[in-house]
């Protein structure tokens, strides 16, 4: 008898810009239940701050976004394991990593997942999770 592995299950990518993490935080808070359904990546800061709020929540710390966090985000949307970008960008502070942020908001274009960078947007998005396992 074999023993299937279990399943791998679809998976959001969480950041947020500094003068953001709070709200990105007061969102994974309010929204536990539903964001639990998803593997998590976050980049390294981000995830931090979130796993110490809501320790329940599984998510996977990737390197701080100025380190290649937002890339190896982006890696992982070109390879299909994450169906889900939430990013909540901070629109008023000039970003040493800005061509990373950009590059990661192209790969999320081309690959057609749905991309919140707001919390307007994300709000939209959770309330309606399915959203994230209609693409490809
Ligand atoms: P951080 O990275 O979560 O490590 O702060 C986010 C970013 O600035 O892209």
């Amino acid at each position: 008898m074999t023993i299937d592995p279990a399943p791998i299950r679809p998976a959001l990518a969480l950041v947020a810009h500094d003068q953001k993490k709070d709200a990105l935080v007061a969102f994974a808070v309010s929204h536990q239940a539903k964001l639990g359904d998803f593997d998590l990546f976050a980049t390294g800061t981000t995830g931090s701050r979130i796993l110490a709020a809501v320790p329940t929540l599984p998510v996977t710390r990737l390197k701080s976004g100025p380190l290649g966090g937002d890339q190896q985000i982006g890696a992982l949307i070109a390879e299909g394991r994450i169906k889900g970008l939430i990013f909540f960008v901070d629109p008023l502070t000039p970003m040493p990593h800005d061509v990373d942020v950009k590059a990661l908001m192209r790969l999320a274009a081309l690959y057609d997942i749905p991309m919140a960078l707001n919390q307007a947007t994300a709000n939209l998005l959770i309330a309606h999770p399915d959203a994230f396992l209609q693409t490809s």
